[in-house]
């Protein structure tokens, strides 16, 4: 084998091909990224990164040196899965061996959208989205975010560290609806209102409007809110156009086996785009949007191109920071779990939810700084292990869980 094709200039394509370096493969490697920038790190953009420098996945003359051809600014237009071509914007055409499609997701659009010409209503993806946003925001100037979920309650607590005012609009009886127990949303949710975030649950937009000099957003129930600028962070799309249209099977993202292949042999899939079976939820078909994830299925990905066969088998991890809190979450958290609480001090906790045998499945946590970090990585550990667990020894704050581990 070759040549081997990465479409996509994210964290999961970066990371791919830095593997398959690491793993030996000699061939011509070739990423393709549509953003007219390296690949770069997005878990910052919406906290205190907004304004910043990009933090790159590598430093730019990485690629050279691990003969790794990026090309950027220049999107994949199809697959021609006969010919092992992709063609490109410009008119390139690409031949391949083996194929990566790690293309991630967009922002979903809100419907009801006027002409967003004047820049008030913005939604955060890319460094260029980050940029605008930052301009558009200083100390008295009012902002609204629609949608309470991590990019909403993460860029809410940013602007209120630059001095702006806050409104969250969510259309859920309460934030963080998806994947985070009540108690965790909670805590957060109080931070906010304490920060001086006016957080507005159960609220269905009938509209925004673009003016001249503000943005007015129209409710359901008739009450209008007015701000001079909108971030919608309703929730993500996966990019799988292009592979959709070379007739590969989509099912909620490109679905690939256990191995991350697609319905083509030579085909691979990875990161937020992909639909996979997680082995240790029963092989229940899930898609992550997160940065671990990103970096762990490109890894996985690398090892598949070079026909290692190698089942994932990750457990889903993910954080994020909002002002001094952070939280925490590994594994897949289920409403119908066992949860058994633990505190940690007076400000940080974990939650366990074990399944009715009594399995580990997810923990999160929640608390200033590091504080829970130590804890939800062997819960990480535990959840892999896949053994039962005293929910009494899990609640109480002197049980070690390496030793739990190690039973
Ligand atoms: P998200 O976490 O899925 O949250 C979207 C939120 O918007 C949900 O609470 C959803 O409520 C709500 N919503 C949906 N439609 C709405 C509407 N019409 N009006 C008001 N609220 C509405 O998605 P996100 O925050 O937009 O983040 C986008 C992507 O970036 C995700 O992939 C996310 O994982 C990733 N991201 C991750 C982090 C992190 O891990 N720290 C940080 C930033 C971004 P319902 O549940 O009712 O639909």
């Amino acid at each position: 084998m070759d040549k081997i094709v990465i479409v996509g200039g994210g964290e999961c394509g970066a990371r791919a091909a830095f593997a398959l370096r690491e793993m030996g493969f000699d061939g011509v490697i070739t990423m393709i990224g549509a953003e007219p920038h390296f690949p770069y790190e997005r878990p910052p953009l919406s906290k205190s990164g907004l304004a910043g420098p990009p933090r790159y996945v590598a430093n730019p003359e990485r690629y050279e040196e691990e003969k790794i051809d990026i090309l950027v600014g220049v999107p994949a237009e199809a697959i021609d899965r006969q010919a092992k071509q992709v063609r490109l914007s410009d008119g390139r055409t690409l031949f391949y061996d083996k194929l990566l499609l790690a293309t991630g997701a967009r922002p979903r659009s809100l419907p009801g959208l006027s002409d967003r010409s004047s820049g008030r209503i913005r939604m955060l993806r890319s460094l260029g989205d980050a940029g605008a946003i930052r301009k558009a925001l200083a100390p008295g100037k009012t902002l609204a975010v629609i949608g309470g979920g991590f990019i909403g309650l993460e860029i809410a607590a940013t602007a209120r560290n630059l001095g702006a005012e806050v409104i969250l609009l969510e259309r859920s009886p309460r934030v963080l609806s998806r994947g985070v127990p009540g108690e965790i949303a909670e805590v957060i949710a109080e931070r906010h209102r304490q920060g001086g975030v006016k957080i507005m649950c159960g609220e269905q937009i009938a509209s925004v409007v673009d003016g001249s000099d503000e943005a007015q957003i129209l409710l359901a129930n008739g009450a209008t809110e007015r701000a001079d600028l909108v971030v919608v962070g309703i929730g993500a799309v996966p990019n799988v156009e292009l592979a959709e249209a070379a007739g590969l099977l989509i099912d909620n993202g490109i679905a690939v086996d256990g191995t991350l292949r697609t319905s083509d042999p030579d085909i691979f899939a990875a990161g937020d785009c992909c639909s996979f079976p997680l082995s240790l939820y029963g092989n229940r078909r899930v898609r992550l949007e997160a940065w671990r994830n990103a970096q762990d299925q490109g890894t996985a990905a690398a090892a598949n191109l070079l026909g290692r066969g190698e089942g994932f088998a990750g457990v889903p991890w993910f954080w994020s920071d909002q002002y001094e809190l952070t939280l925490q979450i590994a594994g897949l958290f289920d409403d119908a779990a066992t949860t058994v609480r633990r505190s940690l001090d007076e400000r940080a906790f974990i939650l366990f939810h074990l399944d009715g045998e009594g399995r580990l499945i997810a923990a999160s946590g929640v608390g200033p700084g590091n504080a829970v970090a130590r804890d939800i990585r062997l819960a990480e550990m535990l959840i892999a292990a896949r053994r039962r667990l005293d929910p009494a020894a899990l609640a109480c704050s002197k049980t070690n869980l390496k030793k739990l581990l190690a039973a």
